[in-house]
C-alpha cells in the first residue's frame, strides 16, 4: 500500500480526479517541499459523495450489524497488516516521529475500527414499562448521511474515531481529512476498497476547509456533523448547521492546566509532564500548556523541567532517536514564534528553547523548533488565554488549592487537565471542581475508548468515545405500544 503523487477522492467505491482538475501543494514539513498533490475538490465533488452515500443507505443500514462488524474488522486488520506503509506516510505528511507514528497514530486507528466494530454488537437501547398499560422501547437508528471533518495533529487516529461509530452505527458518511495531512486517509480509501466496503458507505473528499469542508457542513442532504478541528472553526461550523437544526458534535481547543501538588511522586510526575507537554510537539488537543506547580517544590521542578527539556533531541522524523520532528507547517511554525515574541512583550521568561533548529542534510528547509519553557507570566495575559498548539508551556508557582483551581479555570477553554497529588480527597476535590472534560489524576493520556471524550465551554459540544459516540450517531425514536 503505496502513497501517491497525486491523491484521489474515494468517491462511491473508486478513487476519483476532483471535478474542477486542480490540485493543492501538499508538504513534507520536514524538508519544507511538495512532495504530493491533493485534489482541490468542490461543491460538485461533494454532491457526488452525498449522492453516492445515499445510494448506499439503505442496503448498509439495513445490512445487519454483524456484516459491518465483519467488513470493519477486515480493513482494521488491512492497516495494522501496512503499519509501516501508514506511519511512514504519517509521519512525512506531519512531521511527527515515525516512532510515534508506529506506536501511537497508527495502532490507535485500527482499535477505533475494532473497539466500534466491536461496540455495535452490544450497543441496546432502553425500555420503559408503564405496568399494566403498555411497554415504550426507544429504537435507536442511524441518521442517514453524515459529515465527519478531521484536523491534521493525529490524522488518521482522530479521522478513524470518528467515521468508526458513524459507520458502525449504519450511517453513510462524507468525510474530509485536513489538508495538511491528507496521505493516511488516502490510503484508508484503498483499505476500504480491499476490504470490501461496499461503495458510497465511506467517501473520502480530499481539499480546503472553506470550499469542501463548507460545502459538506452546508450540503442540505448531510444529517450532523462531527467535527474536530480549532474554536474559530467550530463556531463558523455553528453557525452555517445550526439554524437548519443539523447535529453537531464539535470537538475543539484547548488550554489545559496541570497542577501539581508538593506531595505528588515527582519522578513520575516529572516524567509525564514532560510527555503532557511536547508529545508530538505539543500539538495534541490535551498536552497540558500551562503548568502550575505548588511553591515549595517550584524551584525544584523548574529546574529540573527545564534541564530534560534541553535533553530532548528534535531532529528528523525518519530517525529513531529524534523525540521531536517537524511542526506540521511554516505557517503554524510562525504562529508558535509569533507567540514567543509576544510572551516576551508581555513580560515573559523564556527559560529554554523557542529558537529553529538546524537539522540539516535532507531536512535542511524543515519547520523545527526547540520545545520553550516561559516563566513568569500572569493567567490574564494573551500567551496564557489563547492556544498556541505547539512545543511552548508556561510555568508559574501557587500558594493554595482554591489559587490552583482558579488559575486552571481562569481560560475560555475546558478540555482536559490533570493534577498531581497522592492525596487522595484533594484530588478528588480539585477534579470535582475543575472546568474541563477530562481529568486525568496522576497520569496523562491514559485513554479508554469507553470513557466520555470531548471538552466544555469554548472547548466544545457534544462527546465522543463509547455509547457517546453511538448515541450521536443514531436518533432515539421512542415506540409505545398499549396492551
Ligand atoms: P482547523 O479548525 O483549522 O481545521 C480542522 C478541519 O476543519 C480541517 O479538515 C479543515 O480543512 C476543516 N475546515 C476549516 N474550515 C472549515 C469550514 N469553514 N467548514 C468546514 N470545515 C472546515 O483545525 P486544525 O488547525 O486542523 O487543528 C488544530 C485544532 O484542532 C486545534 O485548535 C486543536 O486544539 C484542535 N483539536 C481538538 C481536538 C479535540 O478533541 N477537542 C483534537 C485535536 C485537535
Amino acid at each position: 500500500m503505496k502513497p501517491d503523487k497525486y491523491l484521489k477522492n474515494y468517491i462511491a467505491g473508486a478513487l476519483v480526479p476532483p471535478e474542477s482538475g486542480e490540485y493543492i501543494d501538499n508538504i513534507n514539513p520536514a524538508i519544507g517541499q511538495v512532495y504530493s498533490y491533493i485534489p482541490d475538490s468542490d461543491e460538485r465533488d461533494v454532491q457526488r459523495a452525498v449522492e453516492a452515500a445515499e445510494k448506499a443507505f439503505p442496503e448498509w443500514s439495513s445490512c445487519g450489524v454483524r456484516k459491518r462488524f465483519r467488513i470493519l474488522m477486515r480493513v482494521a486488520d488491512i492497516i495494522e497488516q501496512n503499519l509501516e506503509e501508514f506511519a511512514k506516510a504519517e509521519s512525512v505528511d506531519s512531521g511527527k516521529p515515525v516512532s510515534m507514528a508506529s506506536t501511537v497514530d497508527i495502532p490507535r486507528a485500527h482499535e477505533n475500527l475494532r473497539f466500534f466494530a466491536t461496540a455495535i454488537l452490544h450497543f441496546a437501547a432502553e425500555s420503559h414499562h408503564m405496568e399494566g398499560q403498555a411497554i415504550n422501547y426507544t429504537l435507536r437508528q442511524p441518521l442517514g448521511v453524515v459529515g465527519c471533518i478531521s484536523p491534521w495533529n493525529l490524522p488518521l487516529y482522530l479521522f478513524t474515531w470518528k467515521i468508526a461509530p458513524a459507520l458502525a452505527s449504519g450511517n453513510c458518511v462524507v468525510s474530509k481529512p485536513s489538508e495538511l495531512t491528507p496521505m493516511t486517509a488516502y490510503l484508508l480509501s484503498k483499505a476500504c476498497m480491499e476490504g470490501g466496503l461496499p461503495p458510497g458507505v465511506l467517501n473520502i473528499v480530499h481539499g480546503l476547509g472553506p470550499k469542501t469542508g463548507q460545502a459538506i457542513v452546508e450540503h442540505p442532504r448531510v444529517k450532523a456533523i462531527s467535527f474536530t478541528g480549532g474554536t474559530a472553526t467550530g463556531r463558523k461550523i455553528a453557525e452555517t448547521a445550526a439554524p437548519v437544526f443539523k447535529k453537531l458534535s464539535l470537538e475543539l481547543g484547548g488550554k489545559n492546566p496541570n497542577i501539581i501538588f508538593a506531595d505528588c511522586d515527582f519522578n513520575q510526575m516529572m516524567v509525564d509532564t514532560l510527555r503532557s507537554s511536547f508529545s508530538n510537539n505539543g500539538q495534541i488537543c490535551l498536552c497540558g500548556s500551562r503548568i502550575y506547580v505548588e511553591r515549595p517544590i517550584y524551584e525544584r521542578f523548574r529546574d529540573e523541567f527545564v534541564k530534560r527539556t534541553q535533553f530532548l533531541k528534535v531532529g528528523d522524523p525518519a530517525l529513531p532517536v529524534s523525540d521531536l520532528g517537524a511542526l506540521v507547517s511554516k505557517a503554524h511554525m510562525e504562529k508558535v514564534q509569533s507567540y514567543l515574541k509576544l510572551a516576551e512583550v508581555e513580560g515573559g521568561k523564556i527559560l529554554c528553547g523557542g529558537t529553529p533548529v538546524e537539522v540539516g542534510g535532507e531536512c535542511e528547509g524543515g519547520y523545527f523548533l526547540r520545545p520553550a519553557i516561559i516563566e513568569g507570566l500572569p493567567i490574564s495575559c494573551r500567551t496564557n488565554q489563547e492556544e498556541i498548539f505547539g512545543p511552548v508551556v508556561t510555568i508559574q508557582p501557587f500558594d493554595t488549592e482554591e489559587e490552583a483551581i482558579a488559575l486552571a479555570n481562569g481560560v475560555q477553554y475546558g478540555l482536559a487537565s490533570t493534577v498531581w497529588t497522592n492525596n487522595l480527597q484533594r484530588a478528588q476535590r480539585v477534579a470535582e471542581r475543575l472546568q474541563a472534560g477530562i481529568v486525568w489524576i496522576n497520569c496523562w493520556m491514559l485513554r479508554d475508548l469507553r470513557t466520555p471524550f470531548g471538552g466544555v465551554k469554548h472547548s466544545g459540544v457534544g462527546r465522543e468515545g463509547g455509547w457517546e459516540a453511538l448515541r450521536f450517531f443514531t436518533e432515539a425514536k421512542n415506540v409505545c405500544m398499549k396492551y
